[in-house]
């Protein structure tokens, strides 16, 4: 009888396996490849052997990075970037560092809704050597009943990760909307509050940090399932919401607690336009988020309200801005398009006029551009002015409800 070839990794003869490819010197067989081809990715993703980040960015780096796309919110801006950076050093020092267990700081910021939060996370995942997932809050409910489980976050983390769950566990997860799970009213024992306290009690454990069964293509846990164990001791969890209200919270706690000798010289510091920077936790607490979560995002910043000069800086300012942005569609047709000065200020007069806020600057500019947008290419001019009569006439007959509907919709 001929002799069997044998797979030189588990011994197993040709009969016995799928199939055996032939080396100059050897054999391997199907199951050896696909375990090897496992080995290898382990090795790549670094679970064997974690793999140092090279060259990290500082904090004023990063900083200096989110300036380039973020008008204002310095507050916001440093809290981030050294959140971030030593997110990244705590990776690079897995386990304790002379006894000293480096723990990571989960943050929250508080800011009215389009002030720059998204945009921020947005800005900061771009220069990120690390997955990063912005979720919803509001998509999430207690397990059981309709909407997606909180693990759900875990399972996009682990997408953006193109499924590395080494990767995935050093990653950092934006949950925006985080004050729309707040318990609702102050007797939290009457109904079931499925989307607040419930939840809360779900993003608790992630934010703690332990070990939880991920459905891999995320939305509803199901029996049948396979699930993926991914531990969230080292994920980074940044958290944003409007926490619409919560400044008569805080003017509250403020006045009660200004009491006494130095009262009146307290007060008088106090600037009641923007009551958000005196933001402290327990405003967060007598919002109606639990205690435990509260104690779990240590980092508490705020944004600051957006005023006029800080949307004339949005509308040209940002790398991207909106103009900026029109100017190189416009520039790809071989057009230079410019905007008379005085219409950028006019829309910044529209956008604090309807209350539309920085999103309503793009909805502004959208509305004066349309029909340029439609004309000009078939035209063949060389250049486009955008004046101050022709974007009024534009705005003037737009419908003011549809636009501020459509920014609030974004
Ligand atoms: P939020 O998440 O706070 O509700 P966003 O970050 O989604 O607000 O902001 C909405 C839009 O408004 C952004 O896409 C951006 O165009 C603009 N914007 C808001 N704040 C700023 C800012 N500080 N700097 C530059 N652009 C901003």
């Amino acid at each position: 009888m001929a002799k069997l070839n044998k797979c030189s990794f588990c011994g197993r003869t040709e009969n016995e396996v799928g199939l055996m490819v032939y080396g100059i010197d050897g054999y391997i067989c199907n199951d050896c490849i696909v375990q090897a081809n496992e080995i290898l990715k382990e090795h790549k993703s670094g679970r064997n052997k974690p793999s140092v980040l090279q060259n990290l960015p500082k904090p004023k780096e990063i900083k200096e990075y989110l300036d380039q796309y973020v008008i204002g919110q310095d507050a916001a801006k440093v809290a981030l970037s050294v959140a971030v950076y030593n997110h990244y050093k705590r990776l690079n020092h897995p386990g304790a560092v002379d006894e000293v267990e480096l723990e990571k700081s989960n943050i929250v910021m508080v800011g009215s809704t389009g002030t720059g939060k998204t945009l921020l996370a947005r800005t900061i995942a771009k220069m990120l050597l690390v997955p990063f997932t912005i979720v919803d809050a509001t998509v999430l409910t207690e397990a059981g009943y309709v909407g997606e489980d909180v693990e759900s976050l875990l399972a996009r983390l682990l997408q953006a990760a193109d499924g590395d769950v080494a990767q995935a566990e050093r990653g950092i997860v934006f949950i925006d909307e985080i004050d729309k799970i707040a318990r609702k009213g102050d007797n939290p024992s009457i109904t079931r509050d499925v989307s607040g306290e419930g939840v809360q009690q779900g993003l608790l454990k992630l934010l703690e940090g332990s070990v939880v069964n991920v459905p891999p293509q995320g939305g509803r846990k199901h029996p049948e399932q396979q699930f993926i164990q991914v531990d969230t001791k080292n994920i980074l969890f940044i958290c944003g919401g409007a926490f619409d209200g919560i400044e008569k919270r805080i003017a509250q706690r403020l006045n009660t607690h200004v009491v006494g000798f130095d009262a009146s010289r307290n007060v008088a510091k106090i600037d009641k336009s923007n009551m958000m920077q005196y933001i402290a936790p327990m405003d967060l607490k007598s919002f109606g988020l639990i205690p435990e979560i509260i104690g779990r995002l240590p980092i508490l910043t705020h944004l600051d309200p957006l005023d006029r000069t800080a949307l004339r800086s949005i509308l040209t300012e940002p790398k991207n801005s909106i103009v900026k942005q029109y100017i190189k569609m416009f520039e790809i047709d071989g057009v230079k398009l410019t905007f008379e000065e005085q219409v950028l200020d006019y829309v910044v007069d529209k956008a604090v006029e309807f209350g539309l806020g920085a999103r309503g600057l793009r909805s502004l500019i959208e509305t004066i551009m349309m029909e340029p947008m439609f004309e000009v290419p078939s035209t063949g001019v060389r250049s486009y002015v955008v004046t101050l009569e022709f974007a009024r006439k534009k705005v003037e007959s737009a419908n003011m409800a549809v636009l501020k509907e459509s920014t609030e919709d974004k």
